[in-house]
């Protein structure tokens, strides 16, 4: 009896794990801005658990290297879809959706993810420019792509994860611009949420402390973004940073069968900082 009892354990062990390996199978994920960083992590993770991925960026070398990645993880041997475009340029998100929707016949996932961040303070002359960028790129760029993945959403009564940032949900000084900007996201989020159920689409954010990847660089303040992630690493309660994987890992769960009943809430990915 003992024996037939731990085959049988093997044998969920085994079930489970690989009903998690393949748990997006035929699905198809729209990650934008998966040319590079946290994108690019959670296009290859969605791809290792089965799913068809579209991969997306303005960078035409970048988005070609993530989806030859993509294809290689793949268990069930699928080859990305790649779609080069600008999210503030509207027939750019319009083609996005358009040829992933020709190619597939659906949308499954829909990963709002493209974004800068911008650092000027009141007294910055440029800090209204940057104001209009974050909120053209971090804001309305999301609300444009969800509108149109809308009706394939409702489909697959699928999931939408947009991702904001601890600066939606915490103020930073000279961060007013991205602040603003990724608290709109929360508030959608939010807001969307209510008017998704009943179509049985959930919609969720993520709220990521620093990670290191391209954003400090990208964002055109790279000595005070990599400054700040220095005294965050040297401050937060979990003692350590965030990897892209980890944040990753928070995309994926809100996106599955498993967080099937939540909706309308932002996770933070924080390591306690908010907390501190
Ligand atoms: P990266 O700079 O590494 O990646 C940004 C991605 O967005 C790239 O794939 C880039 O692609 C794409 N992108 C930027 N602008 C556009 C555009 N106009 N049109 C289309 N794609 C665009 O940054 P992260 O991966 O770190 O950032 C991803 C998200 O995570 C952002 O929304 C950011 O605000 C958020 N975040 C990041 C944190 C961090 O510390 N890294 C912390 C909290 C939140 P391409 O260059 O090919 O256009």
């Amino acid at each position: 009896q003992a024996k037939a009892n731990a085959k049988a354990k093997a044998a969920n062990e085994e079930m489970s794990t690989e009903s998690q390996d393949l748990e997006f199978a035929n699905k198809v994920v729209l990650i934008t801005g998966s040319s590079s960083g946290l994108g690019a992590q959670m296009a290859k993770e969605y791809a290792r658990r089965g799913a068809q991925v579209v991969i997306t960026g303005r960078n035409t070398e970048r988005v070609c290297e993530v989806a030859e990645a993509c294809d290689g993880l793949s268990p069930n041997g699928l080859i990305a879809l790649q779609v080069v475009g600008d999210v503030t340029n509207d027939e750019d998100v319009r083609r996005l959706v358009g040829v992933t929707v020709d190619n597939y016949g659906q949308i499954d996932v829909l990963v709002n993810n493209a974004g800068a961040g911008s650092f000027a303070t009141l007294d910055s002359p440029g800090l209204l420019d940057q104001l209009e960028h974050m909120f053209k790129l971090d804001v309305r760029s999301v609300v444009l792509l969800t509108q149109l993945a809308l009706p394939h959403l409702e489909k697959t009564k699928g999931a939408i994860v947009n991702v904001s940032s601890v600066c939606g949900l915490k103020s930073y000084a000279g961060c007013s611009a991205y602040c603003m900007a990724k608290t709109s996201i929360d508030m959608f989020t939010k807001c969307i949420s209510l008017e998704l159920g009943p179509k049985g689409i959930r919609v969720n954010a993520v709220n990521p402390t620093a990670v290191r990847t391209g954003f400090q660089n990208n964002s055109g303040a790279g000595d005070v973004f990599n400054g700040m992630v220095n005294h965050l690493e040297s401050t937060v309660p979990l003692g350590k940073l965030p990897e892209p994987s980890d944040v990753a890992n928070a995309v994926l769960f809100l996106s599955s069968p498993r967080s099937a009943f939540i909706t309308g809430h932002s996770l933070p990915v924080d390591c306690g900082s908010l907390n501190a």
